[in-house]
């Protein structure tokens, strides 16, 4: 996949991978993932994304003229854990040329007043990106250790909260890392000790006592990230392999979301 710190020829990422080639926010049909570029042209339209001091991109929706609203790209990226697609951030480097920087996560939006090209006043959208990795580093060791007393319906109401209006940036990072945790939480709980994928017994116990699953996210070509529950398994170490290495592994993904949706109904 990209590699962050490389640079790539726009034209090649579209060829290979599909979605708007003009466009900030490019949607390709066929793959799950969203591809966001910053530092064209925005500036000169009031746009100015980039890092603030608590490690959030500012990532300004399109739109050039009017307010801006949640149609198209936008809304791609309001609901892209729920939809399970990853987002992508590239800069440009110069015409034509993207640096990959980082596999994001959309932790919530704002708006702020501009003015568009034509010189009017606008609404325009701010999303709040940060990296996906600094939501989940530290869980993955520590998840399978806790001992959780949280019942299903407590962990999966974590699991699914979203970022209030009233908090701050900063406030719904820390919220984001929490709902990451309850969703690796909840899956496992979820699984109740027995691989999602073969039906079989977690093949050893932790140090803590815990049947040892790993959590896989169903619709990504990565795991790591906040989800939704729907959306991820518990499954052992060998499924987890056949799932992202197996010549089967489409069909063995699907066979699992299918497992995961029925359970889901029937919770
Ligand atoms: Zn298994
Ligand atoms: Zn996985």
């Amino acid at each position: 996949m990209f590699k962050p710190g490389k640079v790539y020829r726009r034209r090649s990422i579209h060829e290979k991978y599909g979605g708007q080639n003009q466009s900030g926010i490019s949607t390709p049909r066929s793959f799950p993932f969203i591809m966001i570029f910053t530092g064209d042209s925005g500036e000169e339209y009031g746009y100015k994304d980039g890092w603030q001091d608590n490690g959030v991109f500012y990532y300004t929706g399109e739109g050039q003229e009017g307010d801006m609203n949640f149609n198209k790209g936008n809304k791609a990226i309001r609901d892209h854990v729920e939809n399970g697609k990853d987002i992508y951030l590239f800069e440009y480097v110069k015409t034509g040329h993207v640096e990959f920087i980082d596999n994001m996560t959309c932790i919530g939006y704002h708006n702020r007043r501009s003015t568009d090209r034509l010189g009017h006043m606008r609404e325009t959208i701010v999303f709040e990106l940060v990296r996906t990795e600094e939501l989940t580093e530290g869980v993955e060791e520590e998840i399978n250790g806790e001992i959780n007393n949280d019942s299903l319906s407590e962990l999966r109401k974590k699991a699914v909260d979203s970022a209030e209006e009233e908090v701050t940036v900063t406030e719904r990072v820390t919220k984001s890392v929490k709902r990451s945790k309850a969703i690796k939480l909840y899956a496992l709980k979820r699984a109740k000790g027995i691989c999602e994928a073969c039906d079989t017994e977690a093949p050893f116990y932790t140090k803590e006592g815990q049947p040892f699953l790993e959590v896989h996210h169903l619709r990504r070509l990565s795991d790591g990230g906040p989800d939704h529950p729907e959306s991820v398994g518990a499954i052992c170490p060998n499924c987890h392999r056949r799932c992202h290495h197996g010549r089967d592994f489409k069909e063995y993904n699907a066979m699992l979301v299918e497992v995961v949706r029925n359970k889901e109904m029937n919770l």
